[in-house]
């Protein structure tokens, strides 16, 4: 069988017709360096960040990537009855700040914006390659998620296909532009303004809100008001209030049970493969696996064997905490653009 952890392609799954991205050698990764005694390889002076001189922001190769613009060439006793591919691609690590801790919210608005830049040229830099159809960008905060580094960091996974959950975002999308001439999401925020009991937040550019058809007990969606496709198409003026929104969900999150709170931040952006999405609209969503104060909500068989997805609660109740605990969010932050809707 040779070395098993020299195994690196992609894999189709017929069943439900998605890729898996197989990666051998992302078996050896390490759990939580400090608590071993090792050194954080993003803090300063660390042998993967001391030539970069002195940096507030910086994107770091991923030293266990899942993929590789070096990945192997499939062998071809593998093109039998199953479907392989070459595990072509990139994926980075930004490291959003020097500090070792913390979170967005802790980091001041004017740096966050330069991290919202760094997030729009990385997509550009990216997606302009001609291997890669997707720009994955996304943040993985707490233990209970798996994250191996405490040191605050987002990344990105540069992809050689369109995710599944964005080809049906994509679909949703254009159906509903083939029927009413309008945009999908531009209409959730209109419906959202007019009921208001899911609003959380909002700056002149962005709107932070609990979604209606919720599947995680506390999700929150950053939507930006202008139709807009993918960062690079922000102004701006616009990067400073996503900046600011994001400073603002994240410190809700934070002050919600008094606790600091695991998140997933994911961005859902337009493929990067020259196709015409106009009728995409870019967002941000926050899924947060807490639905009490030390009540995990797991995702188990009905949700992974079915893809059903309950909701324990009430989302316009969960909204309401929301909305009270950004509140007490926003007289601890030292400063924010807007305002509770
Ligand atoms: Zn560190
Ligand atoms: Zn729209
Ligand atoms: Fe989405």
């Amino acid at each position: 069988m040779g070395d098993q952890s020299k195994v690196h392609e992609i894999r189709w799954n017929p069943l439900i017709r998605q890729w898996i991205i197989v990666a051998g050698h992302r078996g050896r990764r390490p759990w939580r360096p400090e608590e071993k005694g090792l050194a954080c390889p993003f803090c300063p002076g660390t042998p993967e960040t001391k030539d970069l001189g002195a940096w507030d922001v910086i994107v770091l190769p991923n030293k266990f990537p899942a993929l590789s613009p070096e990945a192997p060439k499939v062998p071809r006793f593998h093109m039998g009855f199953f479907r392989v591919r070459r595990a072509i691609g990139i994926c980075e690590v930004i490291v959003e700040t020097p500090v070792h801790e913390g979170d967005l919210c802790d980091i001041d608005l004017d740096h966050m914006r330069k991290v919202v830049d760094v997030f729009a040229k990385e997509y550009s830099r990216l997606g302009s390659l001609n291997y890669i159809k997707y720009v994955a960008e996304f943040r993985n905060k707490g233990k209970e998620i798996g994250v191996s580094l405490t040191h605050p960091h987002s990344q990105i996974y540069a992809l050689p296909f369109i995710p599944p959950r964005i080809m049906c975002e994509l679909k949703s999308f254009k159906r509903y532009f083939k029927k009413k001439n309008r945009c999908l999401l531009c209409d959730i925020v209109k419906i959202e303004y007019e009921e208001g009991s899911r609003l959380i937040y909002e700056n002149k550019h962005f709107t932070a809100l609990l979604p209606y058809f919720a599947m995680w007990p506390y999700e929150i969606h950053v939507y930006p008001k202008r139709h807009v496709q993918a960062l690079p198409d922000l102004k701006e003026e616009e990067k400073l209030h996503l900046a600011d929104i994001l400073r603002v969900v994240t410190a809700t999150y934070n002050t919600l049970f008094e606790r600091d709170m695991p998140y997933m931040m994911v961005f859902h952006q337009k493929p990067t493969d020259k196709k015409n999405y106009n009728y995409y609209h870019m967002h941000i969503e926050f899924y947060q696996p807490y639905r009490d104060k030390n009540k995990l909500k797991y995702a188990a068989g009905i949700e992974w064997g079915f893809w059903i997805f309950t909701y324990d609660g009430i989302p316009e109740k969960k909204a309401y905490e929301l909305r009270e605990a950004c509140g007490k969010a926003l007289k601890k932050l030292d400063k924010y653009l807007g305002k509770i809707p």
